[in-house]
């Protein structure tokens, strides 16, 4: 009997995936945690049967999440991740030789020995780069602490049920905006909107009256079903103006070799279908 496990994410749209063979399945002090193999999609990892990170598909979130507000901001030294347990975030950060420190806030150490263990090709030798800071907390409890300031902020968080959900609040972004640096840049994991527009349309609410510059840019991540995923984003500087030409050289300077991400791809990633820019309005 072959098994399957069904992602019941969406209230009437539901996708699963064939366990090849099931490698780790249990309780964390806060969600269930299960890696499986799947033919296609390689090691995947789900939280409380959602998926959240697989080794075939994850370049493309991560690269988005990272290579977009990091080459777009041109200077970023600091960056905080808040989530990113698999490490994969932290993994694309920290190739930015020009990015000092990675604070990597992440509210489950199940998560993250779990990932070094079950999961080392999502991390790659991040967990061990001396630049990155990992702090076991609630990220909306770390972000109300006085502290430093960072040009980039990435909300790698899961979806908004369980610990997730204090991610997704005006508090919370509001807090995040007085730990950006001059110029800084929020990002955020903000979900599928064809299924999850609600979300999106909250956290556009809360950065149109946080920001200068609120908007969000899409990636198609195959595992992340029901269409184009959105990320949030926030700034007060002036970074979505970069021109291609500067990204291109940025991105050519940088050395990064990449699967997903494009200077072409980065400025065509803010160019929103109808039904998404509505969710913006
Ligand atoms: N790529 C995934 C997605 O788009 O759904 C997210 C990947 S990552 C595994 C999500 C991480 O957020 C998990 O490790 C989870 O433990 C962490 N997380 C959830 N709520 C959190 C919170 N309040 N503070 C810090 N980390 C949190």
């Amino acid at each position: 009997m072959t098994d399957w496990v069904q992602e019941r994410l969406h209230r009437d749209y539901a996708q699963s995936l064939r366990v090849d063979r099931m490698l780790y399945d249990s309780e964390t002090d806060h969600q269930r945690l299960k890696v499986f193999e799947n033919a296609t999609f390689g090691r995947v990892m789900t939280l409380d049967d959602v998926v959240q990170v697989t080794e075939a598909d994850n370049f493309i979130y991560h690269e988005m999440l990272t290579h977009v507000p990091i080459l777009a901001h041109g200077a970023a030294r600091r960056v905080l991740i808040v989530g990113g347990g698999d490490g994969g975030m932290a993994r694309e950060a920290l190739r930015h030789a020009s990015v000092e420190r990675v604070t990597m806030v992440e509210i489950d150490a199940g998560v993250v020995e779990f990932s070094k263990e079950y999961l080392p090709a999502i991390s790659a030798g991040a967990f061990d780069d001396p630049r990155l800071e990992l702090v076991i907390a609630d990220g909306a409890e770390f972000i109300r602490r006085e502290g430093a300031a960072y040009d980039v902020i990435i909300v790698d968080s899961t979806d908004p049920v369980g610990p997730g959900e204090v991610l997704f609040t005006d508090t919370f972004y509001g807090q995040a905006k007085r730990r950006l640096a001059p110029d800084g840049i929020l990002v955020t994991q903000n979900g599928v909107p064809f299924l999850q527009g609600e979300e999106l349309a909250n956290t556009m609410r809360a950065f149109r009256t946080l920001f200068a510059d609120a908007s969000c840019y899409l990636a198609t991540v195959p595992s992340y079903a029901g269409g184009p995923m959105a990320f949030g984003w926030g700034t007060d500087g002036p970074a979505r103006e970069t021109p291609a030409e500067v990204l291109r050289g940025r991105f050519e300077a940088s050395g990064i070799e990449t699967a997903y991400y494009t200077p072409e791809v980065h400025a065509g990633a803010f160019a929103l279908p109808g039904y998404v820019q509505k969710l913006l309005l």
